[in-house]
């Protein structure tokens, strides 16, 4: 082969690695594209898209409440962006049991009272009724819940309400107490007579424990010790990474 045909070929080699490499480089680019669409229609699976309480949740949607812990600010503009009416209470109390943080959720159907809780179980909340209570409750009975019942956020007590070791995160009202649901038709269902009662009524408090526990930092039901057998315990306490769901 001449010095001359050898160059040749080695030349038509080169131009097709070439139209190769620009054809990676425009899949790449169409992959990258649809990527980025998917994430605009998608803002529950987007780290970057600021958390709306309303979208469908994703994975991203968890760490993103979990944000909200230890920052009341921005926990109220998330709030405000969601459009959830809320009231920001003065802050009140003393020592471990000071409140900085007061949020109440107005039309929240929490029975007797809506309580003032800290900005981010207010928000848990929200999220934990509209993607679990009500699709559970839909899905077990067909119907609704118009309230929950709740046994309080605040109490200025530490852990089991011993005299010494660490605060409850009652002290700080950054924790609810639920004790049961009532449905369209007036239908009750109590943690304390239904956890091991009907399958449905079992399946639906299960299912909601278990919703609970993707927004909410702790969740202890009445599988965890007797002290929680007729309540569904719910706080917002930072565990660092993952939480803890008994
Ligand atoms: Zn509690």
């Amino acid at each position: 082969m001449s010095a001359a045909r050898r160059w040749n070929i080695s030349r038509q080699i080169g131009r097709m690695r070439g139209d190769r490499r620009a054809l990676w480089l425009l899949v790449l680019a169409g992959a990258a594209m649809w990527g980025w669409n998917w994430l605009q229609t998608h803002p529950g699976d987007n780290p970057w898209a600021p958390l709306d309480l309303r979208d469908e949740p994703g994975w991203a949607t968890g760490r993103k409440i979990a944000a909200l812990r230890d920052d009341p600010q921005k926990c109220r503009a998330v709030l405000e962006r969601s459009e959830v009416a809320f009231t920001n209470l003065a802050p009140l109390g003393e020592g471990a049991c000071r409140r900085e943080d007061r949020t109440r959720v107005d039309a929240y159907p929490l029975h007797p009272q809506v309580p003032a809780t800290s900005c981010a179980v207010a928000a848990a909340l929200q999220v934990w009724f509209d993607q679990s209570v009500q699709p559970a409750a839909r899905a077990s009975y067909g119907q609704g819940v118009v309230q929950i019942a709740h046994l309080g956020s605040y109490s200025c007590r530490r852990l089991y309400g011993r005299s010494e070791g660490p605060w409850s995160e009652h002290a700080a009202a950054n924790a609810i107490d639920i004790s049961g649901f009532v449905l369209t038709d007036g239908t009750r269902i109590s943690l304390a007579a239904d956890w091991d009662g009907k399958e449905t009524d079992e399946a639906f408090l299960t299912q909601v424990r278990d919703g609970a526990c993707e927004v909410f930092g702790t969740v202890l039901s009445p599988d965890y010790n007797a002290a929680h057998r007729d309540h569904l315990h719910l706080d917002q306490a930072a565990r660092g990474f993952g939480g803890v769901c008994r």
